[in-house]
């Protein structure tokens, strides 16, 4: 019986890997895995941190692709994979353009569509677009949703989805996230070439990690971030590492904005295990990505939403993210209050995982199995 999972994108890797790694070896299910290469590089460089070749490349990444050009490339291709595997279930991520058009192509072949972080809902129709447009019609074709927390499920409920089509899993990527930890701290070797890397960040400055590449944050509201970003970098004791996300809109944008400031360091995206080390490190997180919104609270850092909205809003009721938006004082004085009041409190309450224990993938794969592992032949002796 065969599970075919599709990815488009770095964080879709990061949160189907562990279950992909979950499901290795079961007696019932075989794995094919589906890149769509919607990011190329990031893509490539997350399945193989993980370890997994992917069985199937559809490609589609193209020189100014649109996300309806993703979808219909991921439509188009994934037709004859269906045909060829007829998969017991088709498993997507999140709310990217590939997980939409897959959700689509898995309806059409009459294959039960999996949803995987499904239920998350900013409560705004339009932002963030068109990732909010993307969970809602997903939800829609999915046969199974898994909701990685309680307030997820409520939201799949209000919209009509049927109770005991939900399971509350927690989030694959803390189960990643807790992995990784941990294979961290037990290979001081890695951890200290990885310090090595980041040598040039003073011992006694604090560490400041900013990561922006949300769509409605192009344009005028990166820039106010990027004012913000040289006031700190004035005024302030710090750090502030910036792995550039590599679409054309962010990287010139944050080269010109930011190359040569003092006390700014621009990096290239990185792996992820050098990224959650430098996580661990840092005193303050300053993002609009939903990943690291999830993962700083796991380490007691805080978070400052570079957004108006967000669908994770557990980590604002738990006390360890706050909207920020994008207003270059706003960032500044919120920078200024956390750094403030982080240093009284040393760090922010540790045990804060509002979003997941770790065991999301185990949760999932008992479900799988339940529902699409067929009847399981014991031999009589
Ligand atoms: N990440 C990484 N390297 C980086 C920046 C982020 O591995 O240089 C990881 C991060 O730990 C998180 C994921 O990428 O798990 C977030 O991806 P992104 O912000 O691109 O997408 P989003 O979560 O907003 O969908």
């Amino acid at each position: 019986r065969t599970l075919l999972f599709v990815a488009g994108t770095r964080p879709e890797v990061i949160k189907l890997a562990p279950l992909i790694m979950a499901l290795e070896g079961h007696p019932q299910f075989s794995c094919v895995v589906c890149a769509s290469a919607q990011h190329r590089d990031l893509l490539d460089a997350a399945f193989a941190g993980f370890g997994i070749v992917p069985d199937i490349d559809l490609d589609i990444m193209r020189a100014h692709q649109t996300p309806l050009g993703v979808v219909a490339g991921v439509l188009a291709a994934l037709e004859p994979v269906l045909a060829h595997h007829r998969p017991v279930a088709l498993i997507v991520q999140g709310d990217t353009a590939t997980a939409f058009a897959a959700a689509q192509a898995g309806a059409y072949a009459r294959v039960p569509v999996v949803h995987v972080e499904a239920g998350l809902r900013s409560g705004d129709d339009n932002e963030p677009f068109p990732e909010e447009f993307h969970r809602r019609a997903i939800a829609q074709f999915a046969a199974l949703h898994f909701a990685p927390t309680p307030s997820a499920r409520v939201a799949l409920l209000a919209e009509g989805i049927a109770a005991d089509r939900i399971h509350v899993s927690g989030n694959t990527g803390i189960d990643a996230l807790h992995a990784t930890a941990a294979a961290l701290a037990r290979a001081p070797a890695v951890t200290a070439l990885l310090d090595s890397e980041f040598a040039m960040l003073g011992p006694a400055r604090r560490l400041l990690l900013l990561t922006i590449h949300r769509r409605e944050n192009h344009g005028a509201r990166l820039a106010s971030v990027i004012a913000a970003v040289r006031l700190l970098a004035q005024s302030d004791a710090l750090d502030i590492v910036v792995p550039v996300h590599p679409h054309p809109a962010v990287s010139a944008a944050v080269q010109c904005g930011l190359g040569g400031v003092a006390g700014v360091h621009l990096v290239p995206p990185l792996d992820y295990p050098a990224f959650i080390h430098l996580l661990q490190r840092a005193a303050l997180v300053l993002t609009d990505s939903g990943g690291v919104q999830e993962e700083a609270p796991a380490f007691g850092v805080p978070v400052l939403v570079l957004r108006e909205t967000t669908e994770r809003p557990e980590g604002i009721a738990a006390g360890v993210a706050r909207l920020v938006g994008t207003d270059t004082t706003a960032i500044v004085a919120g920078v200024r209050a956390l750094l403030d009041a982080a240093a009284a409190h040393q760090r922010m309450a540790r045990a804060s995982l509002p979003y997941g224990d770790g065991h999301a993938a185990e949760r999932i794969v008992a479900v799988l199995t339940r529902e699409y592992g067929g009847k399981v032949l014991v031999k009589s002796a």
